[in-house]
């Protein structure tokens, strides 16, 4: 038991469900939720868990929701505004950030100007605005605490490692997605429903497509730079499609460490929310003799073009980072809605990083500029 206080940014997507139902075997207690605009969900969550607020970003789902609570003591806020609100009123020791997408980064910085311990899911935040969401951290003395699996594994690896034995190189695995070893030819008749289809994971839509375009790696290597303090050449990025090492470090003595377990997002979850202790948990053991054989490849990033264009972005820096982001998640979106094809979606990654402005990422206000900038100019080809 833990006699924790969670707050989860995000409460009715795929990682903040998982995590509730992690909750109560924890002996956590869920002092907010929030939720874009699914109050169904959100009102069923209520229901069982108690928080003592919720926030609704869209107004007016929100104004529904306070209806429909009204006989609880939980005290409804709505708006964009409300979940930096939130953070100011409620007593939570942790908070999850599960808010998808760069809409997660103001109410992430809020959580940690307030102190709060930061259990991250949202990549986003970090790929768009590292320093600034690890600065912000280290002057409110918060743990940011990585949810993403392969990060996950990453920190668990190192939390064996004695003082002074920083990592050399760390093998950041990738999945590979539905479509690994298909050549561009056959990508582009890919549909939304093929690549929302993924092998080995369940996950929400976003992640889903960035794990077939491997924008989700190219993220993911950015976000690693920034919780562990590597450069991009320092990670190698390896296909792993069976999706059991879930990471590796590498010490300069050239020894590895792995982290292994089942594909399930509950572990990583879990570990996050009670670092640095484990706790019995769902997720079933692994069966070394029963599982596949495990094999290790190169991407391919000729041809899954969002992956060249992030390590791209990863080595130009500043703001650079920020502008993959903003244009994937717009390409992402327009892919979903049958707008553009599945190769579009790297053309656009690309031709965002290498038409960014040089300059540094280092406020708020540089980076929603950039992010609102990226997506117009997308945008603005396709009204
Ligand atoms: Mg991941």
């Amino acid at each position: 038991m833990t006699n924790q206080k969670l707050s989860i940014l995000g409460s009715t997507g795929s990682i903040g469900r998982q995590a509730l139902s992690l909750v109560d075997e924890l002996g956590i207690t869920v002092e907010s939720l929030t939720a874009h605009r699914d109050t169904a969900t959100l009102e069923q969550q209520v229901l069982r868990h108690r928080p003592r607020f919720v926030c609704v970003v869209d107004e007016k789902q929100a104004a529904g929701l306070k209806i429909s609570l009204g006989h609880t003591s939980t005290k409804v806020l709505s708006g964009a505004d409300g979940l930096c609100r939130l953070m100011e009123m409620d007593d939570s020791d942790t908070v999850l950030s599960s808010i998808v997408g760069i809409a997660g980064l103001r109410p992430t910085l809020c959580a940690l100007e307030r102190g709060r311990n930061v259990a991250l899911a949202n990549k986003e935040t970090l790929v768009s605005a590292g320093g600034l969401v690890t600065g912000t951290a280290a002057s409110n003395g918060c743990a940011i605490l990585p949810v993403d699996s392969e990060h996950s594994a990453i920190f668990q690896c190192l939390q064996v490692a004695a003082e002074g034995q920083s990592l050399h190189r760390i093998f950041l695995t990738a999945s590979g997605g539905p479509f690994f070893g298909y050549a561009r030819d056959q990508l582009e008749a890919v549909t939304p429903e093929q690549a929302l289809r993924h092998p080995n994971w369940v996950m929400g839509k976003k992640v889903t497509i960035d794990s077939a375009t491997l924008m989700n790696k190219g993220l993911e290597l950015i976000e690693a730079m920034w919780l562990f303090s590597v450069r991009a050449s320092d990670i190698v990025i390896t296909v792993h499609q069976q999706s059991i090492v879930h990471s590796m470090v590498e010490f300069r003595d050239h020894s590895v460490l792995a982290q292994l377990s089942q594909p399930d997002m509950r572990l990583p979850i879990q570990y996050a929310l009670t670092w640095p202790r484990r706790l019995p948990c769902p997720v079933p053991p692994l069966d070394v003799h029963g599982m596949p054989a495990l094999t290790f490849e190169k991407p391919d990033d000729a041809t899954f073009r969002c992956l060249y264009a992030a390590r791209r972005a990863a080595e130009k820096g500043g703001l650079a980072p920020c502008a993959a982001n903003a244009a994937n998640e717009v390409a992402v979106e327009l892919f979903l809605e049958g707008r553009i094809g599945f190769l579009d979606n790297g053309e656009l990654v690309c031709e965002a990083v290498e038409g960014c402005a040089s300059g540094g990422a280092d406020s708020l206000e540089s980076i929603l500029e950039t992010d609102a900038l990226t997506r117009q100019g997308i945008m603005s080809q396709y009204i």
